[in-house]
Formats: C-alpha cells, structure tokens, sequence
C-alpha cells in the first residue's frame, strides 16, 4: 500500500511528465467511487488546463493547475501513476498476470480496465496514467479556491513534525500506540509498515496505550518514523505488492524491514519469533521479547 515514501517517490517522478504540459483529453472509466468527480466533470474541466506544480500532504498527491483548480489523487492501496512507455510486470492486469511473460509487455503498458484515468497532452509527448486493480484510490477536482475536507482533515506531514506534535496526541489517548500512529489526523502518511518498523526500533509494542508512552519515548518514537521514512525513499519505497515507481522500477525496502511481514522469523536482536496480531485493522508484527 502506497505510503509516504511511495508517494513521495511518485510526485518526484511524474512531477517532471505533468508539469508545464497541457492536457490535450482526458479518457476514464466509467463513473463509480475512483471518482469524486464525476468523469464528465473531470474531462470538461481538465482539458486544456496546464499543470503547474505537483505537491503531496500526507499521502496525497496535490496538482496545481493554471485558473486555480487542483487535481487531487490518493493512491487507495493499489493506485500506480507512470507515464506511457514503461514496462513493469506490476502493471500487468492482476487477471492476467500469471500468463503473461515480460516479452507480452515488449511495447510497454497497453490501457486495460484498470486504467481510470488517463491524461493525453498538446505537446504529443507521453500520456500519463493512473491506474488502479483494487479502486480504492481516489480522483478529485478542486475549484479555484475550494478546499478539500480530506486534507483538512490532515495533522502535520510525519517528515515536518516534531516530537511535541506526537506528544500532545499520545496524553490524551488510550488507544494503542499504533492507531495513533496510523491516524492520519496526527501524522500525516505513516502507514502500516513505517508504523510496525518504527515502533520495533524504539522498543515499543505496538498495544500499549498511547498515554502510556513517555514524552522521551515520543521523541525517540518520531525520530524512528523519521528515519525508516527517509530510508525508504532513499531505497525507492517499497514494492510489496502493487507499488512501482513511475519508472518501472521496483522499490527495494522491503528488503530491509526488520519485522513488518516477519511473522515466526527471529528477531533481528534478540532471535525471539516475531509475532503478528492485529491492531487497528491492521496486521501488525512486533518481538514479544523487545518490545514492552
Ligand atoms: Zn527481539
């Protein structure tokens, strides 16, 4: 699932493929949850619209148009954004995959049914698409001085937050420690995997109460968010299932998580079976032995 990283690791690539170009037409899917926006609404008010900056908050992608609008994307668990001619068997549809070889994708990715969005643009270069097995990602059209609860609803990016913001949530909660992380009211674009990795390195399980984790703790606790964040970006993410960078590329850190994933394998210090529970909806995995 496209967490902080792997977003961020997508706005860096495609950013250079949006910005600066106008959309010539916009071909979607038809209408269903992918789309806040109605397609209709979409294709009439993209088209001829340049794109003129790409930010994320949190795990959103943000693009700033001319006129004003902002365009809005949310990868949902399986969203993949790229631009024509990458070859990648992740974009491979999931119905298909198994029977297909790398040589099926020789003239790079073909438009299939999981292709919601797909922006051509005036300058006849490269299409970009946003594709989406799954669907639980998200398209939404901003006007011109609208604002979006989704973001609003956001707490501060988890790369920009200092310890006191992490601090102040965790006093007034009791819900596991790992909620709070997850919740992106508090930290924006934490995800499951950054949550469980972070919390093995600061020794904390991931079931205690949020108020019962020290001010020393928090800071101890954000420092690690921080640095299994900026790890995966240096490492391009991770590709555990459906993420590829928009250059085809897989991501690599999943090579390096220490627990996430690891359920019966030893802990990386005290050799201990990692044990997997679930906490938030979320399968979570953590050593019984290190963290308390
Ligand atoms: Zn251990």
């Amino acid at each position: 699932m496209p967490e902080l990283p792997e977003v961020e690791i997508t706005r860096r690539q495609i950013a250079p493929l949006l910005v600066g170009r106008t959309v010539a037409a916009v071909v979607t899917t038809a209408s269903s949850p992918f789309f806040l926006t109605s397609p209709g609404t979409l294709r009439r008010r993209l088209s001829g619209r340049r794109f003129e900056r790409l930010d994320r908050i949190g795990k959103y992608l943000v693009a700033g148009l001319d006129g004003g609008a902002q365009l809005l994307l949310h990868l949902g668990m399986t969203g993949q954004v790229f631009a024509a001619g990458v070859r990648s068997l992740r974009l491979l549809s999931s119905t298909r995959g198994g029977a297909l070889t790398p040589e099926g994708q020789a003239g790079g990715f073909v438009p299939d049914r999981h292709t919601h969005l797909r922006l051509h643009f005036d300058d006849g270069g490269p299409d970009v698409f946003f594709r989406d097995v799954r669907k639980f990602g998200r398209v939404e059209l901003l006007a011109p001085g609208a604002s979006s609860p989704r973001l609003e609803r956001l707490g501060v990016d988890a790369l920009a937050a200092r310890a006191g913001d992490l601090a102040a949530a965790v006093r007034r909660r009791r819900a596991p420690i790992k909620a709070v992380l997850l919740d992106q009211s508090v930290l924006a674009g934490v995800g499951n995997i950054y949550a469980d990795e972070a919390l093995f390195l600061s020794s904390i399980r991931p079931s205690r109460p949020a108020n019962r984790v020290t001010k020393p703790q928090c800071e101890q606790l954000l420092a690690a968010v921080q640095r299994v964040l900026h790890r995966s970006l240096e490492t391009g993410g991770a590709s555990i299932s459906d993420f590829v960078q928009p250059s085809g590329e897989d991501g690599r850190y999943q090579d390096e998580r220490l627990v996430y994933g690891r359920e019966g394998e030893p802990c990386p210090r005290c050799h201990t079976p990692v044990v997997r529970t679930v906490i938030a909806g979320r399968g979570t995995h953590y050593c019984p032995r290190c963290q308390r």
